[in-house]
């Protein structure tokens, strides 16, 4: 399986973290993407290979372009203050507020947020951009094929199994149509996504199963009926983000139906997981996409620090065997995954098996 990588993700290091009242290091690292990428290498899972540029028109397809502007210029903006540490939102508009957005950096940045814990770092907006065309790029490959021209989607549907992983870091499904928040800024899967949709793929399926319901990537889809979003995640009732993910939410007007969320309980172990997760490959199926995107986060794992499920490092093996017997093209997005010792061999192990 080819990987694409860019080095730009560096520029993503952040220094502070809101976790638990507290200023953190962040849990989203630079160390995560080394992690994963030399466990692609030692493993030898294929090529890696660096992202072209596709500049910002398949960004502005689905987010808000006041919000991508906000994006890039935010810590120009913030450095221009009095203000020593990163940009951290401390105000939002609220319950029956004004929802206008105000002239200075910190009322933007509120109004932009959706949480508090990530802040805007020096480089964010550099790295968030290299990690959308990280996605594309594998988006391109996989209907395109590689440098020689081989397409790799065409023996695709006529073998059952082809893959692409895109390295992506910052991670993405958190990132609204017009909200950054949850270590994301740009919505990589979505953005790839809608890069299939508007190059002749009919209908595309995104299934997120990252511990974290992806709040970001239901909202850019929920109005529309040809992108399938299905996800499981911890319960909002006790997980982040704690207002979206419910299982009640299924799309709304042409998209009603094309929204399915499987919220699980603290200590779910993989049986119990699993068993959802066949019932979202048997929707995947039902409703015939044509391609997949894998939101792919790893942060089930029973040692992950900031997440309550209980799957094992051989379970993410059966994972990828579940989603290979799809038999779709697919591309896999790096979405979270926080234990750091062994990140990369549960993002790997779903790569391997899925390749069999
Ligand atoms: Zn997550």
């Amino acid at each position: 399986m080819i990987t694409i990588y860019s080095e730009k993700h560096r520029l993503r290091d952040a220094k502070t973290e809101l976790f638990g009242g507290l200023l953190v290091p962040p849990y989203e690292s630079p160390s995560r993407a080394d992690i994963v990428l030399a466990r692609v290498n030692s493993k030898k899972l294929g090529e890696v290979i660096a992202p072209r540029e596709f500049g910002l028109e398949p960004v502005l397809a689905l987010h808000d372009a006041g919000f991508v502007e906000f994006l890039r210029v935010a810590w120009d903006e913030w450095s221009q203050t009095e203000y020593e540490g990163e940009v951290i939102p401390t105000c939002w508009p609220a319950r029956r507020m004004s929802q206008r957005i105000p002239d200075f950096i910190d009322g933007k940045v509120g109004y932009y947020a959706l949480s508090s814990e990530t802040s805007i770092s020096k480089g964010t907006w550099e790295a968030a951009i290299a990690s959308k065309d990280v996605a594309l790029t594998g988006a391109e490959l996989l209907l395109n094929g590689d440098q020689t021209g081989t397409s790799l989607l065409a023996p695709l549907k006529a073998s059952g199994v082809k893959g692409v992983f895109s390295l992506c870091r910052p991670p993405g499904h958190h990132a609204a149509f017009d909200m950054f928040g949850g270590y994301c800024f740009l919505n990589n899967a979505a953005i790839a996504a809608q890069w299939f949709r508007d190059n002749g793929i009919e209908r595309v399926a995104i299934l997120d199963v990252d511990f974290h319901h992806g709040n970001g990537t239901q909202d850019i889809f929920y109005e529309r009926e040809e992108v399938l979003y299905l996800s499981l995640h911890g319960d909002p009732r006790d997980a982040f983000p704690h207002f979206s993910g419910y299982s009640d939410e299924t799309g709304q007007a042409a998209g009603e139906g094309t929204t399915f969320n499987c919220p699980l309980p603290r200590g779910t172990q993989f049986k119990t997981w699993c068993d959802k997760l066949k019932e979202c490959l048997t929707k995947i199926d039902q409703f015939g996409a044509e391609v997949l995107v894998v939101s792919l986060g790893v942060d089930t794992f029973e040692k992950d620090p900031i997440s309550f499920f209980k799957l094992k490092s051989d379970d993410f093996l059966s994972i990828g065997k579940l989603i290979a017997d799809l038999k779709r093209p697919t591309l896999f997005v790096m979405e979270g995954g926080y234990d750091i010792k062994e990140l990369g061999i549960n993002v790997v192990n779903v790569l391997q098996a899925f390749e069999g």
